[in-house]
């Protein structure tokens, strides 16, 4: 249904033929697309923060007498501060997951302790909602790629998961080696996702309630984040949830089984 656009170049070559170039332009006129939604979408997203953040300044300049209304407003401040820095942070790091290579560089990664990691990093999260995070399962096969990386995806599932769901839930991580795969599932016991939402949340800047999504912290870029280090490192992430029961998250990454050494493993592309 989409419009295919086409340049054509053409050319007399002599009395009987012509040339004729066609350029299908319609992928570059997509990803250009894709570029400027993202970059309005962003301006939009910092706009936010800053001008809440200049008006509350403002007002304190205006210097209120009592002490209540000036630690109120200053208490504003710090959070759309703290919004504005993990908003900066995460489009730095997309736009770092979009250019190089990333996992060019990668080693063999331990999945254990690397959502081990994870879990620890989403702690202090977990237990401002009395939000119980089991890990379930383990592998001794290594997959390839960064460590730091792979944390910061399954720090974002489980943050999300802890985001979503009601407080006394409980949170699982599970880990599982099969058919040369490893996968990391996150399961929540909280609102979970429409299927008409489950195909999109993965986009940069999607959510299915922008206010409850700023209001706990979220940037909206969290998913696509998880989405391109798990592209980068040549797997997949996939989302299935029931509304109103949970949803889980699952990665999965080529394991690194048949690779004999790890200095064969290290030239492997990811
Ligand atoms: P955000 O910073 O808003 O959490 P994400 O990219 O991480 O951004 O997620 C996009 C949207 O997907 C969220 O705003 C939320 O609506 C939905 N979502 C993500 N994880 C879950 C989950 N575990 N349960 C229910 N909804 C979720």
């Amino acid at each position: 249904q989409g419009t295919i656009i086409v340049s054509v170049r053409a050319a007399v070559l002599g009395d009987e033929y012509i040339l004729l170039l066609a350029d299908d332009r319609t992928e570059i006129t997509r990803t250009e697309r894709i570029r400027n939604d993202f970059v309005a979408n962003v301006s939009h997203e910092l706009k936010t923060p800053v001008g809440a953040i200049s008006l509350l300044a403002e007002a304190l300049e205006t210097s209120p007498d009592d002490e209540d209304t000036v630690r109120r407003f200053a208490q504003r401040m710090h959070k759309e501060a703290s919004r504005l820095a993990a908003l900066v942070q995460d489009i730095i790091e997309l736009s770092r997951l979009q250019g190089a290579d990333v996992v060019h560089q990668g080693k063999p990664v331990d999945i254990n302790d690397v959502v081990a990691d994870a879990v620890d990093r989403s702690r202090l999260a977990a237990e401002a909602k009395n939000i119980e995070v089991r890990v379930g399962g383990r592998t001794d096969v290594p997959v390839y790629g960064d460590a730091d990386l792979l944390a910061n995806a399954f720090r974002n599932l489980i943050d999300n998961a802890i985001r979503y769901s009601p407080e006394n839930t409980k949170v699982g991580v599970g880990i599982r080696h099969k058919d040369g795969l490893v996968s990391v599932s996150v399961t929540d016991q909280g609102e979970g996702l429409k299927p008409e939402d489950q195909e999109r949340v993965f986009e940069r800047f999607y959510r299915v309630d922008a206010a409850r999504s700023r209001q706990t912290g979220g940037t909206g870029l969290g998913l696509s984040i998880v989405k391109h280090v798990v592209e980068n490192h040549g797997g997949e992430v996939t989302v299935w949830s029931q509304p109103g029961k949970g949803s889980t998250f699952t990665v999965r990454l080529p394991d690194l089984e048949k690779e004999p050494e790890e200095e064969s493993a290290a030239a492997r592309p990811p």
